[in-house]
């Protein structure tokens, strides 16, 4: 389909691990190498090979055409750079947290994004980073373990107790939960497994139909982000998942909103205001005001993975900090 061929042409993404090399020096190596920095252009497609830009909405991340490869580049293989698909660097931008915080990266394999939230906070406090797949946590070890402060944790996030005197300065949640990944661009043929479910009655592998499927992973979800609420220094949780559904998106913010009233959606102000699309007002109680505080992106017109990023405050820290 046109939306599998577009999203072929998505660009090359390399993010600056901060920690361990600085934006600037990492222009010039490249620019030393023979590449040319040049504005980012409209339409991201039109890069020429050996041409690379400063992503508009995130500071460190290059911007290159889609066939460099870098798996094999000096900086890639020293972590220097790191290969993460522009939207899945939402999260850890979202999140703030300031150096010397306390944080927790809930279901955090392979480590993606534990490795940008622990640069950001110039490898500074303390990151436990939590994830049920031993074989997963172990790539995690791999691209964190020169990254400092960041303690593995092998188990589930749903079973720490948030009142463990370990956690009490914890204020930063990072929720990046399983689901359904109907954004990941490789997986847009999820088109046409659609195509294929029906001809199996409308069911899965696991003779699960897409609605019942939905319904697991949101309720999961949900109780992802309820659990990290419960964390008693709780200030800003970031939810973000790599779905196009509503249903592990939008609707799971809304029964979120609905259940626990001491916490509220952060203001756009906070949450990559200069990206425009945000979430769709129909799916949360037609609130252009709400949907104004979420962010979505769309492969085919984005040009990166489709996905959802959220993010919640607690009241009391909200108007404590404006006052
Ligand atoms: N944040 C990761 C990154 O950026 O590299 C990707 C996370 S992936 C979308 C979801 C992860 O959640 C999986 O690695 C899975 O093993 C983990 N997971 C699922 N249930 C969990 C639980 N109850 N506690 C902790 N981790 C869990």
């Amino acid at each position: 389909s046109q939306k599998v061929k577009d999203a072929v042409l998505i660009p090359r993404y390399a993010r600056v691990n901060e920690h361990k090399l600085t934006v600037q020096k990492a222009i010039k190596s490249f620019q030393n190498e023979g590449y040319t920095l040049v504005d980012c252009p409209e339409d991201l497609r039109e890069l020429k090979l050996k041409e690379f830009c400063i992503d508009r909405h995130l500071r460190d991340m290059l911007i290159f055409h889609q066939k460099t490869d870098f798996h094999a580049h000096p900086l890639y293989v020293s972590g220097n750079i790191i290969l993460q698909d522009k939207a899945s660097c939402f999260p850890a931008h979202v999140c703030q947290a300031p150096q010397g915080a306390h944080a927790i990266d809930a279901c955090a394999a392979p480590g993606n994004k534990t490795s940008h939230l622990s640069a950001l906070m110039k490898n500074t406090g303390k990151i436990w980073a939590f994830d049920l797949d031993s074989r997963r946590l172990e790539l995690l070890k791999k691209l964190t373990n020169k990254a400092g402060y960041i303690s593995p944790v092998h188990g589930s996030f749903l079973e720490t107790n948030p009142e463990d005197a370990q956690f009490a300065n914890v204020e930063y949640l990072l929720l990046d939960p399983s689901c359904s990944g109907s954004g990941i661009i490789s997986r847009l043929d999820h088109l046409v497994d659609d195509e294929d479910e029906k001809e199996n009655n409308g069911k899965d592998a696991n003779g699960q139909t897409q609605e019942e499927r939905l319904k697991n992973l949101s309720d999961f979800q949900i109780s992802i982000i309820q659990h990290a609420m419960k964390f008693p220094k709780a200030k800003r949780i970031v939810y973000s998942t790599c779905s196009i559904h509503p249903d592990e998106n939008e609707h799971v913010v809304k029964a979120i909103l609905k259940n626990n009233p001491e916490f509220e959606l952060a203001e756009r102000d906070s949450v990559l205001p200069t990206w425009e699309r945000r979430g769709i007002p129909a799916e949360i109680n037609g609130s252009k005001d709400l949907a104004d505080r979420l962010v979505r992106t769309i492969p085919a017109e984005d040009l990166t993975n489709g996905f959802f990023v959220s993010c919640f405050v607690r009241k009391s820290a909200a108007s404590s900090e404006s006052n």
